[in-house]
């Protein structure tokens, strides 16, 4: 007899664990209370991607050719592009669903205790299962400070369909979702001020690439104030507002966007009545997704201790396999790679320096910096570097770090050759096609034994 298998959250990590379990001859059935594609393609990844495409092309084209440029952004246009590419992609995923024989129940899943689950939809369900996926995602949190509700201060679930930009954007928070937003309005002409907490933008990224896209950005005319807290938000009256900032300072701004982080979404799912045990606010797992109690599965944003779609994705694929009885390796976490979408592109996979030295290893670094790079001159996008961290007694590579115009893409490479320890001599030896800025992540492994070509 097939297994039964219920996944509640219809976001990328439900989707992909639903499609797997198909695969694998399970009958699945998927409860979604919203859209399919879940955070990630409704409000995150993909709009926000779209929106960094059409900012970009629009600030190239005014700084390349501005007699053959429009003077307002066509911000209507641009939201239009975006909710196509979104509305495309979900049907696509329907498809996807439909093509793999799972059943899709539109309503608010529960816990019923066991492996029953309810539903509160258009019609009340009860279901019984032999696994269950919980995959209920994210959502943005608002830190309890005075002002968080006033007209004005929004989540990026607003922003991205916000109907028109404002003149001035405060942004409280320099991580990644504050840094993506931080670079579609101003290259859209919005005055954008940053607000970070951290003495630094992106904490957890390498100090290098925060200081230098953080300068980058300011020779785009964004403002930070870094290492300083939110207080309070005020109405000014006139659609303004006044944010306090800790050390006195204040900041006036139109629209207020908070991106301090986003929380798991676990209330509606009543896990204590199946007694599923929670830590620090998500889903306790082990390393096969495995909650506390048999047969039931947690994975992506509500249990991961890293929200991306595609550690989602892989945590679906370990958490399916895994209920199906397949022998399953668990997720290397050291190894999955992060891209911030920003222009220069920033991309890492591995340790920093810092991490390297901590965990005991003697490291050497190499750097390219795109002032050398041929393909980075003609793209007219020269700030940035290519830095390799390798273990220097074997030369086995610790870490890759991009600040690049395709850093997200070029991360792949770095990712394969961290999952097969691969050596700089074995980076040096690969021959790189001329003229890519990937050319440079050579030049980088040359450069930590002092033979780069294209370094004096
Ligand atoms: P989600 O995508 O949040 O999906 C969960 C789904 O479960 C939702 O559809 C929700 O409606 C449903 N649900 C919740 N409770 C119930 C219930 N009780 N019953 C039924 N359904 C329920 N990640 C990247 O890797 N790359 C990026 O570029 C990137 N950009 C981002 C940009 C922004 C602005 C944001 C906010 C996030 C971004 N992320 C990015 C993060 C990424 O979106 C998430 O890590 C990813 O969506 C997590 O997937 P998930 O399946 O765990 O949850």
């Amino acid at each position: 007899m097939k297994k039964r298998l219920i996944v509640i959250g219809g976001g990328p990590g439900g989707y992909t664990a639903a499609l797997r379990a198909s695969q694998l001859g399970a009958e699945v059935t998927l409860i979604e209370k919203g859209e399919l594609g879940g955070t990630c393609l409704n409000v995150g990844c993909i709009p926000t991607k779209s929106l960094l495409e059409s900012s970009q092309v629009w600030a190239k084209s005014r700084q390349w050719y501005p007699e053959a440029t429009a003077r307002e952004v066509p911000w209507s246009s641009i939201l239009k592009r975006k909710e196509l590419a979104v509305s495309q992609l979900r049907k696509g995923v329907q498809g996807l669903l439909r093509a793999g024989k799972i059943k899709v129940i539109k309503g608010t899943a529960s816990l019923a205790g066991g492996k029953t689950v309810t539903v509160a939809g258009e019609e009340a369900l009860s279901l019984q299962a032999d696994a269950i996926i919980l995959a209920t995602g994210s959502r943005p949190s608002l830190p309890p400070i005075e002002g968080m509700n006033l007209p004005g201060v929004v989540t990026s679930d607003e922003l991205l369909s916000i109907q028109s930009l404002p003149k001035r954007l405060a942004i409280i928070g320099g991580g990644v979702i504050g840094v993506e937003l931080a670079t579609v309005c101003s290259e859209l002409g919005v005055s954008v001020h940053v607000i970070e907490a951290a003495d630094r933008i992106l904490p957890n990224m390498d100090t290098q690439i925060s200081q230098q896209l953080k300068d980058h950005l300011e020779k785009q005319k964004v403002v930070f104030s870094l290492g300083k807290k939110l207080e309070k938000i005020l109405e000014k009256g006139g659609g303004s507002l006044e944010l306090s900032l800790s050390g006195g300072e204040s900041v006036e701004a139109d629209l207020v966007l908070v991106a301090v982080g986003r929380a798991a979404v676990l209330e509606p799912l009543q896990l204590e009545r199946a007694g599923v045990e929670v830590v620090r606010g998500k889903v306790k797992v082990n390393a096969y997704q495995q909650t506390n109690q048999p047969g039931i599965y947690a994975i992506g944003d509500c249990a991961s201790p890293i929200m991306l779609a595609h550690v989602a994705m892989a945590e679906g694929k370990i958490a399916a396999e895994h209920a199906l009885g397949l022998a399953v390796e668990p997720l290397n976490y050291d190894l999955v790679p992060q891209g911030i979408y920003s222009h220069p592109e920033a991309a890492m996979v591995g340790l920093t320096s810092e991490e390297a030295r901590n965990r005991g290893f003697d490291i050497e670094e190499g750097i390219f910096p795109l002032m050398a790079s041929g393909k980075a001159l003609v793209s007219g996008e020269t700030t940035g570097f290519l830095k390799v961290i390798a273990d220097k007694k074997y030369g086995r590579l610790l870490g890759i770090h991009l600040l690049a115009p395709h850093a997200t893409e070029m991360i792949s490479e770095a990712s394969l050759g961290l999952t097969l320890e691969a050596t700089i001599d074995e980076i040096i030896k690969t021959v790189y096609p001329h003229p890519t800025i990937a050319e440079g992540i050579q030049e980088a492994a040359l450069a930590i034994k002092g033979q780069a070509i294209h370094l004096p």
